[in-house]
C-alpha cells in the first residue's frame, strides 16, 4: 500500500538517477516530494485566440499542429524545432533551441496547448521556447492553460519533471491523512491537507495558492513547536541532581574579581542557581548583548555544580573560542583547587590543569579517562565533547556558548552517561543573538530566558560613524594615532578574494559588466591585506584571517594578534573575513573598521562591533559603503543611532527577515516557513495552539496523523 512514507524508490515513473536528485535535496519519501513547494506561478489560464496574441507579452494559446520539423541553425551548430500551429483565428510559430527530443513527441495534427515570450525577429513572429502539452480527452492540463508552478530548478529537477511527478501522484493517492486538527482548520479557515496540497502546486486561483500556503506555513511551526514543548514535557518528567547554593563560596568567588557584578549579572546568576537546586532539569537560556559578561555568570553556575561533587561540560563553537574560554576559566578559577580540562577536535593537543595555574599536556586517553573516573571537574570545548567516546562520570551542568539548539536526545545520551543514576544534566546556553523572546522560544527550544540586559559600567559607547568615500584618508589617519597609542585595528571585508569566475564571466557578458564590476568593487580581505600593508600602512604590521584556512592557521594568528605570544612581533592590524564574529575577546582592539557595510544585516554589524571597546579605551567603529540605496542608509543609521542589540534584532527582523539568525537553520525550516518566521503573531499562535493540544492530549492518541508526522519530523531535526 502506498502510504505518505513511502520511499520514492518505489514510485513508478523515478528512476535511479532522479533518485539520486531528490536524495541529495533530502527528499526520502512521497512526502517529501509533495511538500516541495513551488516559488512562484506562471499564469496561463488565459487561452487566447492566436489573431490576438500581441508582441513581447507572455502567451497561452491552443490549436492544431500543422508543421514541424528540426533545423539546423546556419552555423550549423543548434538544434532548431519549428512548428506552425493553428486555432481558428490564425496561425504562429513557436521555436525551440536544443531539444531535438520533441519531434518524437509533438506530430502534425496533434491539438496543443502552447505558452511562451511572443518574440519579434527579422524572421517573423514566434513564440519562443514556449512551454508545450498535448491536450487530451481524459487529463486536464499541467503546464500550460493554466496557473503554472514553477519550482527552484536545483539538482537537476526540471519544473515540469516535478509537476509531472507530483500531479500523478496527487491522482493516484487521494486519501492523504489530514494531520492538523479539525478545530485548528475550522477556527483559521484553512484548507484540508489534500485541496491544500493540489492547491499549492496547481492552483486553480492565485488566491487559493496563497490560503495553501498559509496553512502550510502554519503546519511547519505547529511541528516546530509540538517538537519544542514535548521536549519540554519530557524534561519536567525527568530528573536532575539539586545543587544547594553555597553563598559563601560564591561571595568568595565573586569577590576575586577586578570589578563588581552588574544588577543584571546579579540577577541572572541568581535565577540560574535557583534552578540548579530543583531536582528538574534546568533549561534555560542566557541571553545579553555582546561584552554583556556571560561567561562569568556561567561559571558561576559551574562552580556551584563542581563544589557540589559533579562535572561540568561547557561547549564552545570554534577551537579558538574553546582555548580562549579554556584560559579565562582557569584564571578565574585557579585558587578554587578545580581541575580544568581543554579537549579540541583536529587538533588532538589536551590540557589539563591543577592548581596554581600550572598547564600540562596530556594525552587525549588520559584526558578522556580522567573525565570518566571525575578527576576531570569542568572540560572545555567544541562539539568534540559530545562524541560518544567522551564519558562523564557525574555531569551535572551543561554549558552551550552560542550553539544554538542542543536536542533533548542528545543531552539524555549525556545524562545516561552518569554512573548508575539516570540524572539529566541542567543545561544553560548561552547567545548573543538579540531576537524576540517568541522566536527564541522556538529556535533554541522551550527554554527559560534570563536576560542580562545591561552592560558593566564605566563602559565607554563606541563611537559608529558612516565614513563618506572621500574621508577615508581622514580615517586612516586616525588609525595611525591608535596604533601609535598602542590599540589595535580590525578591518572586516565581505568576501575573501575575488572568484575566478566572475573576472572570465566579465570578458564575455559584456552588457551584465555593470552588474559585475558591482560585485568587483566588493573589498576582499586578500586585496585590502596588500594595499594596507604596501601602500596605505607600510609600517605597520598587518596581518589576515579568513574561513579557508585551517583551525590551526586561524588560530595562530589569533594568538600572535591577542599579544599573548611574546617572542612575535604582535600586529596592529588584522584584516578578516565575518570569521571574526562571535566572541572574540581582544580588549586592546579599540578601531573596527567594516568594508562592504550594506552587505552585513544589522545584528551582523552589531556583533562586529562588539569586537571592541571591550576595555576602557573609547573605541570606534567606521562604516563604509559605496551603496547609495535609501535603505542600507537607513539600516546603518540605526546602527549608528542605537547600541541595544535588542533594538537592531527588531529592526533586522522587520527589514531583512529572520535568515540572519544562525540557529533557525538547525530545524531544516523549509524556505515557506522561514518566510513565516518574520511573522510573530504567526508563530505565536502556533505556539498556543500546540499548547492547547497537548493539554488536552499529551501522547497525541486522537490525532494519529499528527504523532506519526511528529515522529517523523524529529528523526529528520534530530539526524541533522
Ligand atoms: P559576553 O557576554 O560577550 O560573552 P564576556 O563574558 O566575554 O561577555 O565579558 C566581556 C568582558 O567583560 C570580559 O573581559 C569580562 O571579564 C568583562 N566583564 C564581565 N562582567 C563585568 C563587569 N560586571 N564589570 C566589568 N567587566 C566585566
Ligand atoms: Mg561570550
Amino acid at each position: 500500500m502506498i502510504t505518505l512514507f513511502t520511499p520514492i524508490e518505489q514510485i513508478a515513473g523515478i528512476g535511479p538517477v532522479y533518485q539520486k536528485r531528490l536524495k541529495k535535496m533530502g527528499v526520502k519519501t512521497i512526502r517529501d516530494i509533495l511538500y516541495l513547494f513551488p516559488h512562484r506561478y506562471e499564469d496561463f489560464s488565459n487561452i487566447k485566440p492566436i489573431s490576438k496574441i500581441k508582441i513581447n507579452e507572455t502567451a497561452c494559446i491552443a490549436g492544431k499542429i500543422l508543421e514541424i520539423k528540426d533545423t539546423r541553425t546556419w552555423k550549423k551548430k543548434m538544434v532548431l524545432t519549428e512548428a506552425i500551429i493553428q486555432d481558428k483565428t490564425g496561425a504562429i510559430k513557436a521555436i525551440w533551441f536544443y531539444q531535438p527530443y520533441l519531434t518524437r513527441y509533438l506530430k502534425i495534427g496533434d491539438n496543443v496547448c502552447m505558452a511562451g515570450k511572443v518574440t519579434l525577429t527579422k524572421n517573423g513572429i514566434s513564440l519562443n521556447n514556449p512551454s508545450y502539452e498535448k491536450i487530451s480527452a481524459i487529463n486536464d492540463l499541467t503546464h500550460t492553460g493554466r496557473i503554472v508552478s514553477i519550482y527552484p530548478e536545483t539538482q537537476g529537477l526540471s519544473s515540469r519533471w516535478l509537476r509531472y511527478i507530483i500531479k500523478n501522484l496527487l491522482m493516484s493517492f487521494k486519501n492523504i491523512p489530514e494531520i492538523l486538527p479539525q478545530k485548528i482548520i475550522d477556527d483559521n479557515n484553512f484548507l484540508p491537507i489534500d485541496k491544500a496540497l493540489q492547491q499549492i502546486h496547481f492552483p486553480d486561483k492565485i488566491e487559493l495558492s496563497e490560503k495553501a500556503k498559509k496553512r502550510f506555513s502554519f503546519e511547519q511551526l505547529f511541528l516546530i513547536q509540538l517538537t519544542v514543548l514535548k521536549e519540554r514535557m519530557f524534561l519536567n518528567q525527568q530528573t536532575a541532581v539539586s545543587m544547594p547554593i553555597d553563598i559563601t563560596l560564591i561571595k568568595k568567588f565573586v569577590e576575586t574579581f577586578s570589578f563588581k557584578l552588574t544588577d543584571a549579572q546579579r540577577k541572572c546568576s541568581w535565577q540560574i542557581l535557583k534552578d540548579l537546586e530543583k531536582s528538574r532539569p534546568m533549561n534555560r537560556l542566557l541571553q545579553g548583548d555582546v561584552g554583556s559578561g556571560k561567561t562569568l555568570v556561567a561559571l558561576i553556575a559551574a562552580l556551584q555544580t563542581i563544589k557540589s561533587k559533579h562535572q561540568v561540560a561547557f561547549m564552545a563553537p570554534t577551537e579558538i573560542l574553546s582555548k580562549q574560554h579554556f584560559k579565562e576559566v582557569s584564571t578565574r578559577f585557579q585558587n578554587f583547587n578545580i581541575n580544568v580540562g581543554l579537549l579540541t577536535g583536529k587538533e588532538d593537543k589536551f590540557i589539563s590543569k591543577k592548581l596554581k595555574n600550572q598547564t600540562i599536556e596530556i594525552s587525549r586517553r588520559k584526558l578522556l579517562e580522567k573525565t570518566k573516573e571525575k578527576e576531570m571537574d569542568i572540560l572545555i570545548g567544541t562539539h568534540a565533547l559530545i562524541q560518544d567516546k567522551v564519558k562523564f562520570g557525574d555531569l551535572g551542568l551543561v554549558i552551550l556558548d552560542e550553539q544554538h539548539r542542543f536536542g533533548v536526545e542528545q543531552r539524555a545520551k549525556l545524562g545516561a552517561k552518569q554512573n548508575g543514576k539516570s540524572a539529566i544534566p541542567h543545561l544553560l546556553s548561552m547567545t548573543a543573538t538579540p531576537i524576540p523572546r517568541t522566536l527564541a522560544l522556538t529556535i533554541y527550544g522551550d527554554l527559560d530566558l534570563s536576560l542580562i540586559d545591561e552592560l558593566p559600567k564605566g563602559r565607554k559607547k563606541i563611537i559608529t560613524k558612516l565614513v563618506p568615500p572621500l574621508e577615508r584618508k581622514k580615517t586612516y589617519t586616525f588609525i595611525k594615532q591608535q596604533v601609535k597609542k598602542g590599540r589595535q585595528v580590525f578591518v572586516i571585508c565581505p568576501r575573501i578574494e575575488k572568484t575566478p569566475s566572475s573576472a572570465s564571466a566579465e570578458a564575455t557578458a559584456g552588457k551584465e559588466k555593470t552588474k559585475l564590476n558591482n560585485w568587483d568593487d566588493v573589498k576582499t580581505v586578500k586585496e585590502e591585506y596588500e594595499e594596507l600593508s604596501k601602500k596605505i600602512f607600510p609600517d605597520l604590521k598587518i596581518e589576515m584571517i579568513h574561513g579557508k584556512m585551517t583551525p590551526k592557521e586561524k588560530e595562530k594568528i589569533m594568538l600572535n594578534f591577542s599579544g599573548k605570544k611574546k617572542a612575535t612581533r604582535r600586529p596592529d592590524i588584522l584584516v578578516s573575513t565575518s570569521v571574526i564574529e562571535v566572541g572574540i575577546d581582544i580588549p586592546n582592539a579599540t578601531v573596527m573598521v567594516i568594508e562592504g557595510a550594506e552587505r552585513f544585516g544589522l545584528s551582523q554589524l552589531h556583533q562586529f562591533r562588539g569586537r571592541v571597546g571591550r576595555a576602557k579605551y573609547q573605541s570606534h567603529c567606521f562604516l563604509f559603503t559605496d551603496s547609495h540605496s535609501i535603505k542600507t542608509h537607513q539600516r546603518l543609521k540605526a546602527l549608528i543611532s542605537s547600541e541595544n542589540g535588542f533594538d537592531l534584532a527588531e529592526k533586522d527582523l522587520k527589514i531583512r527577515g529572520p535568515g540572519d539568525f544562525t540557529g533557525t537553520r538547525q530545524w531544516g525550516i523549509p524556505d515557506i516557513a522561514m518566510d513565516s518566521l518574520k511573522d510573530i503573531t504567526l508563530v505565536e499562535k502556533t505556539r498556543e495552539s500546540a499548547k492547547q493540544i497537548l493539554e488536552q492530549d499529551p501522547e497525541l492518541k486522537n490525532l494519529p496523523a499528527l504523532c506519526e508526522r511528529l515522529q517523523k519530523f524529529q528523526q529528520k531535526i534530530h539526524l541533522e
